[in-house]
């Protein structure tokens, strides 16, 4: 009966009291590090901006039986038996997926963002051929075409990246850039940049040197899908994501597709078959890249799809974007430098050198006090990979713990007196005590919808 002692600390539904006691009783090892790991989320203020906390029942999806079920291949076409209702389940993810974007086509098998995109790669690159994406130095993403991963080591990796007087990406530039470099792709997207994207900019420049355009909005997901930011799927030939940062869903990827599913790109002759650009990316995904689809992970998408349909959500994310915007006014307020001077989205970058700090101080710094966050290098860093003049801030996960503007206030507050209190133990330990006792009454669960 340990756990309901402990209830308290958990915010969750009986079948979710029942499979943690399970655990707890079959493996108390792993059931205490899982405790103390849903210890340091509840007590915590949570600021990485890749990160969100889920609804119970995305949780439940997840932690079902439908992990028992192999099921290669697409709804309809399975290499297994006994699929008629993962179909069922797998269908349903994917039209509502198709209805949250806007989208024509979608697959919903990639295990996470950085699968996604490789089998964005696979379908349509050969190695050698140039593509073109944002430099992670200035807050792209390692799939983009960094050398220590496949993208960058396959392919012949360009980058463009931001001005340096404005920490914005000038996208007239980046459209010469595409019609000098002509590359095969260009990507768009990236895991720290807080302004919006000009896709219409980007099509143009690569329809002139016939170039596809791929748009990876895994931070920005659920901003977009409720039109808080301009639309990718009718600009872009592709749009990966994941599905757990803004979207809150369970950990994985996605690829769509809106206006180009029939584009020439696809009319791939494949031993003597044409095939559409939705048939190669399909193959690209199983048995391309990966092998069965995680159906548990596929019904939890599905859920959170249909959370992300709701009006709850739309307020939801509304909140996060004004969140993001409280912050960033508030740390300017303060004396801190914010990369482009603001935020369009849910997440900064925030230059730490008129502090005389480093990323690396500040991550650790903050994390004495409970505040989670990550360095980050800075567009022209003079610090390297390990130390970085930066740091991340995302107010996706704060707000599903329901903070509000007065909240992100407080959160300012606190970052801001840590930050200053960089040496002094004591202190960091006076406000480690007060993030606990302003979160321990917040749900650790985003608030279920109720539809
Ligand atoms: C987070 C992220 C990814 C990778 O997602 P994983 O699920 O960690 O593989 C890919 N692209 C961008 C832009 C991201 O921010």
């Amino acid at each position: 009966m340990l756990y309901f002692k402990n209830r308290g600390i958990f915010t969750v539904n009986s079948y979710s009291i029942l499979f943690y006691y399970h655990i707890m009783k079959r493996d108390s090892e792993i059931f205490n590090y899982i405790q103390q790991e849903n210890q340091r989320q509840l007590y915590g203020i949570e600021l990485i901006a890749s990160e969100n906390f889920v609804s119970d029942q995305v949780m439940e999806a997840m932690g079902s039986i439908l992990t028992n079920k192999y099921a290669e291949g697409l709804p309809g076409k399975r290499y297994y038996g006994g699929c008629q209702v993962v179909d069922e389940i797998e269908t349903l993810a994917i039209e509502r997926l198709k209805e949250l974007f806007g989208a024509t086509w979608a697959n919903v098998q990639p295990h996470s963002g950085a699968q996604a995109n490789t089998a964005v790669f696979s379908a349509f690159l050969n190695p050698g051929d140039k593509i073109l994406g944002f430099d992670l130095s200035h807050g792209g993403h390692l799939s983009h075409g960094s050398p220590v991963n496949i993208s960058g080591k396959w392919f012949d990796a360009n980058f463009y990246g931001v001005e340096k007087e404005t920490g914005r990406i000038d996208f007239n530039k980046v459209a010469n850039q595409i019609l000098d470099l002509k590359p095969k792709l260009v990507i768009s997207g990236a895991s720290a940049y807080s302004r919006d994207w000009d896709y219409k900019t980007l099509r143009k420049a690569c329809d002139e040197v016939g170039a596809m355009l791929l748009a990876d909005i895994s931070h920005p997901s659920g901003l977009i899908a409720k039109g808080l930011l301009n639309d990718p799927i009718q600009d872009c030939h592709i749009v990966t994501s994941t599905t757990h940062k803004t979207l809150r869903g369970p950990r994985g990827g996605i690829i769509m597709m809106g206006n180009d599913f029939e584009n020439p790109f696809g009319l791939t002759t494949l031993k003597g078959k044409t095939k559409l650009m939705s048939q190669v990316l399909d193959g690209a995904v199983f048995p391309g890249t990966q092998g069965g689809p995680l159906e548990h992970v596929i019904a939890s998408k599905a859920v959170a799809f249909g959370e992300a349909l709701s009006d709850d959500y739309f307020t939801y994310i509304k909140q996060v974007k004004l969140n993001a915007s409280v912050m960033a006014d508030e740390m300017i307020k303060k004396g801190y430098q914010i990369i482009s001077g603001g935020t369009d989205n849910h997440s900064m970058l925030i230059d730490l050198r008129s502090k005389n700090l480093t990323g690396k101080v500040a991550e650790a710094v903050l994390g004495q006090a409970h505040i989670t966050t990550n360095k980050n290098m800075v567009p022209f860093d003079d610090k390297s990979p390990f130390v970085t003049s930066g740091i991340r801030f995302g107010t996706a996960a704060i707000t599903s713990r329901g903070i509000d503007e007065s909240g992100m206030v407080e959160i300012v507050n606190l970052v801001d007196e840590a930050l200053m209190a960089a040496e002094d133990d004591n202190k960091l330990n006076a406000i480690g005590e007060k993030v606990k006792s302003m979160m321990a009454g917040k749900p650790l669960f985003a608030t279920p919808v109720t539809a």
